[in-house]
């Protein structure tokens, strides 16, 4: 998954979650088949009312006679988290031999349903609905289509039976969209007829690892690579896919950078689906084949919104995930199933080598231009020392929490910590790759680890789990070092400082701007704020201007502002973007007082802000007296 690390996480900014749905027909089911003696479910989809918010799920599999529990998918892989959406799940009805089943939901676990099987029975109907609010928050389902885009995710319409491994349960499904829409997935195909797809009969487990992206408005791109890679867009309008030349040009970049720095792949074929739309909520979910992006309608036709590291680093992450987390995963989140808890101690490698791969491949692909690239890392590094919750909780302890860390407390993340896994692993990634490189001389890198880790031989999707003990193991094998000292030193410190030193030994150093880069200005056109993080000390939601992430120590803090307080007025005059600005840029290098008026609630007061200087952007600065490795590590690899 990739996250928002900085500041308020998108998805709050952007709070029209609603959902989406599908609707499921009456349909005449398909019957339950047995092929090679597996049990086969089988799925029907109706998605023709998605934009609605409704799908509708006509579900049969073989069961036998007695006691059945079965259990809506929980513990969501990618998500870390046990948010299956199943506030949304709704008129479930039960039927076996032509009789209706009386059913039981479990008094502990609300995921799982008990029923009774009549004898002589070989098969259960299963039909429900699948809705979606506007404003849903996890577990409730939140919007995954418009009138124009659907994303259908199977984990949302699948049912199984209490202790099978996703493995071992074959299912067919089935779906209907709405007229003339077209779709991609990395699930193969059957056959289609009329307006209902026909899938090829796969294992649970792929089913669920295989969305489907649809879209009234929709293209495909192929992005080469072997195996093939394909782009498939669907956007709220027609113009919003136009995708430039030179985009395309770098994604086909991008799976040529990725392949030769993991030197194999494990999938059959590769999907980006990239839906572009400012009704549901930015972000990405990685899958073994496929990736599941989200992002702004006009991301990829607003040249400020394209320059932005979320648009940047989005499909390099989550392309990633598909050697780090899916190919290769930590072995607690490797449960096989839906149900059984997952443990996050190793999210610094699942989503913090990941962070720092996607980083990097963005640079490598051209993505991200080096100035962008660089920009990214100083907003790291810059985001990392505001973390003053480091102070009392290590960094492995954010990794242990991750099921319940990405709903942390957005206001007030500096101060609890959030998921820092991601960002702050990547300045811990980088560290090591300096180190690596530094001790060899030049002659091994993390790209090394890579090669060993996530390469050769190349697979069709697999899952190979590993623990602590194979990374410390790995690294040792690319450079014969206190691999096990030096994470358990990092991962479990309580320190002020943020971990920087990756940066310095790069031949950088942090140091800021009163302009904003055009990388930044992407960030805040994305995320629809100001940053005044690193001057008065929050970010300004444009919205109602919005006080938000007040940076502990900061002005701000200091003069007791409450995060949600709305900002009216900078020295006396009404607040706007420009108004504030030329207040910050007025100033000299002496501490003075800036006024603002501020409405917390239905109270106005003024609060005097003590500030010196001008408006602040993080920057990275060259150190000429260490070799400039940063660019090293971000310059194209591939032949
Ligand atoms: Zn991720």
């Amino acid at each position: 998954m990739a996250i928002k690390i900085r500041e308020l996480c998108v998805m709050m900014l952007n709070s029209r979650h609603w959902l989406h749905a599908a609707a499921l027909s009456t349909c005449a089911m398909f019957a339950a088949q047995l092929a090679h003696g597996a049990p086969v479910a089988t799925v029907e989809v109706d998605a023709r009312d998605a934009p609605r918010g409704i799908e509708r799920v006509h579900l049969v599999m073989p069961v036998k006679p007695g006691n059945l529990t079965l259990l809506y998918p929980k513990w969501l892989p990618g998500e870390h988290a046990p948010v299956g959406p199943i506030g949304g799940l709704s008129g479930l009805k039960f039927s076996s031999a032509g009789k209706t089943l009386a059913w039981q939901r479990d008094a502990v676990d609300m995921y799982a349903f008990h029923l009774t099987i009549p004898a002589n029975a070989a098969s259960l109907e299963v039909s429900f609905e699948v809705l979606a609010e506007h404003d849903a928050r996890e577990p409730n389902t939140t919007r995954l289509a418009t009138d124009a885009v659907a994303i259908v995710l199977w984990n949302q319409v699948m049912l199984y039976p209490a202790g099978v491994q996703s493995d071992d349960l074959q299912v067919a499904a089935r779906l209907r969209l709405p007229a003339g829409w077209s779709f991609g997935t990395a699930l193969p195909k059957a056959a289609t007829s009329g307006d209902a797809i026909e899938f090829a009969q796969v294992s649970l487990t792929t089913l669920i690892d295989s969305p489907v992206l649809a879209g009234r408005y929709f293209r495909t791109v192929e992005l080469g690579g072997t195996p093939a890679v394909y782009l498939h867009l669907a956007a709220d309008s027609t113009a919003a896919l136009a995708i430039p030349d030179a985009t395309t040009a770098q994604m086909r970049k991008l799976v040529q950078e990725a392949t030769a720095l993991f030197g194999a792949t494990h999938y059959n074929e590769y999907h980006f689906l990239w839906s572009l739309s400012d009704q549901i909520d930015y972000e990405g979910i990685e899958h073994h084949q496929s990736s599941d992006n989200r992002s702004a309608e006009r991301t990829l036709i607003d040249a400020d919104l394209r320059r932005s590291s979320d648009a940047e680093t989005l499909l390099p992450h989550e392309y990633t995930h598909s050697w780090n987390g899916k190919y290769r995963r930590p072995i607690g989140l490797a449960t096989g199933n839906y149900d059984s808890p997952m443990r996050g101690e190793l999210l610094w490698v699942y989503e913090g080598l990941t962070e720092y791969i996607g980083m990097v491949l963005s640079a490598r692909s051209g993505l991200a231009s080096a100035a962008d690239a660089r920009d990214n890392w100083a907003d790291t590094a810059a985001w990392a020392q505001t973390l003053k919750g480091r102070e009392w909780r290590p960094l492995a302890d954010t990794a242990i929490s991750g099921p319940i860390i990405y709903n942390q407390a957005p206001e007030w993340r500096a101060r609890t910590r959030g998921a820092d896994f991601y960002g702050e692993s990547a300045l811990l990634w980088l560290e090591a790759d300096t180190l690596i490189r530094t001790k060899s001389g030049g002659a091994k890198s993390l790209d090394d680890f890579c090669k060993l880790f996530y390469g050769a031989p190349s697979t069709a999707p697999k899952v190979v789990p590993y623990d602590f003990n194979d990374v410390v193991k790995t690294l040792n094998g690319v450079l014969p070092y206190d691999w096990r000292g030096f994470w358990t030193e990092r991962l479990n410190r309580t320190r002020a400082g943020a971990p920087l030193e990756g940066i310095k030994a790069s031949g950088w150093h942090l140091s800021f701007d009163a302009e904003p880069s055009a990388e930044q200005k992407g960030v805040e056109a994305i995320q629809r704020k100001t940053s005044l993080q690193y001057s008065l000390g929050f970010d300004l939601k444009d919205d109602g201007a919005v006080i938000m992430n007040i940076v502990p120590g900061s002005p701000a803090d200091i003069a007791g502002i409450a995060p949600g307080s709305h900002l009216i007025a900078v020295d006396g005059r009404r607040y706007s973007k420009e108004v504030l600005q030329d207040a910050l840029n007025a100033g000299g290098t002496d501490a003075r007082a800036i006024k603002l008026l501020i409405a917390k609630d239905d109270i106005f007061s003024t609060v005097e802000l003590r500030y010196a200087g001008k408006l602040r952007y993080p920057r990275l600065e060259r150190d000429a007296s260490t070799p400039d490795l940063l660019s090293a590590i971000m310059a194209p690899q591939a032949p």
